[in-house]
């Protein structure tokens, strides 16, 4: 089955009991059993509820993984990832790792021995030297945020496997549309599915998506034994926008890329980071491993003092000024102040995360409009 056909059918029947075309919102906690162990394979909701069955087996097929666990939030399926490890072991991580998966890492795993280390994974060579005796998981973030650099995922996993060390893939900057990391040897994909996978920003929601079958049964057992689970809803809502997500990411696709040329001319605008342009120094890389080039854009104006940065940020009318990304409508953000503010400034100036560097959340409006909206502010 192709990508647009998956989005609809893949592990979607018709509900047998009424044939309800839409997988039904299953809001049960508990399921009737005949007699003590005699049911029809779902005990409990925390367990198994058969509308997040559906969405498993859906972003399962999603990903071309054999098996799916979702969560309540991006960050639940993070933490789950993290119990697979014990006290001692290392992370090695990206260096412009999203805000909140570092925050985790840090100062709820900190404390508990976990030791994390963060390195620039444009280098794969940089990332092997990097790899020490207690390396037990790669963190592999592409294209990152907000910088929007490209890991080479089949390069990065291969040093990876070679040493022994499993592999995560965030993909939720990409979408499963452009970018399938297990196909490029990663071992565990993970999404924040309030992104682009749910685009319609009414729903927070995480899943991973493994091709390994013993992989995948330890994460379901620590999905049930910590018990971040999403309810019912949210699985129907996530299912529902799965249906456009083709659609959806390409238009922004397409936007971003007239928004990046447009910003790329424009006097005022100094930098523009966006790895679709031919001299990004990662083109070739997302070339090879993404279908299209994504819809986030960052930039930096060349008056770089905050008021400059705010009038931008606070004058757009349709670009809206808000944490997130990947809904159908576009978003505007300084990361600085909000998604990276759990990020040392020091930190986040080594890898050019300026306090006047603004992201773009393109969504699939007109994009005459947008250019427009920007244009207004930029002046
Ligand atoms: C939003 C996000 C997360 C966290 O997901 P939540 O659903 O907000 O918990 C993780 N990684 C990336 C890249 C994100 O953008």
């Amino acid at each position: 089955m192709k990508f647009a056909t998956k989005v609809i059918h893949a592990g979607i029947e018709p509900d047998p009991s009424t044939g309800a075309i839409m997988t039904p919102i299953f809001q049960t906690s508990t399921y009737v059993q005949a007699a003590p162990g005699d049911h029809k394979g779902y005990e409990y909701a925390r367990t198994q509820n058969p509308t997040r069955a559906v969405l498993e087996k859906n972003l399962a097929a999603l990903e071309n993984g054999t098996d799916a666990i979702c969560f309540s939030s991006g960050l639940a399926a993070q933490d789950a990832v993290i119990k697979l490890l014990k006290s001692g072991d290392e992370v090695l991580s990206v260096n412009d790792l999203y805000g909140g998966s570092y925050r985790q890492m840090v100062r709820v795993y900190g404390p508990w021995g976990l030791k994390s280390r963060y390195v620039d994974m444009t280098d794969a060579a940089t990332v092997e030297a990097a790899i020490g005796p207690d390396t037990r998981l790669l963190w592999i973030e592409t294209p990152t945020n907000p910088m929007l650099s490209i890991v080479d995922i089949e390069a990065v996993c291969a040093i990876a496997r070679k040493h022994g060390i499993l592999t995560v893939v965030d993909n939720t900057f990409a979408s499963p549309f452009l970018q399938n990391p297990l196909d490029l040897g990663a071992d565990i994909v993970l999404h924040s599915a309030t992104k682009y996978i749910g685009g319609h920003s009414d729903v927070v929601h995480g899943c991973l998506i493994v091709r390994d079958a013993e992989l995948g049964q330890r994460l379901h057992f620590i999905q049930n034994a910590s018990g971040a689970v999403p309810g019912p809803q949210d699985c129907f809502l996530i299912l529902r926008g799965i249906k456009t997500l083709h659609l959806r990411v390409q238009r922004s696709c397409e936007n971003a890329a007239a928004i990046a040329e447009y910003l790329a001319a424009h006097s005022k605008v100094a930098k523009v980071y966006w790895p679709g342009f031919a001299h990004h120094p990662n083109h070739a890389v997302a070339k090879k491993q993404m279908r299209m080039f994504g819809a986030m854009v960052s930039f930096d104006l060349k008056d770089n003092t905050p008021e400059a940065a705010n009038k931008v940020l606070s004058g757009t009318h349709l670009f809206s000024l808000a944490e997130s990304l990947g809904g159908v409508e576009s978003l505007i953000g300084h990361p600085a102040s909000m998604t990276h503010a759990s990020i040392p400034r020091e930190e986040r100036l080594k890898v050019g995360l300026t306090d006047s560097l603004i992201r773009l959340s393109v969504g699939v409006e007109d994009v005459s409009d947008l250019i427009a909206d920007l244009d207004a502010c930029i002046g």
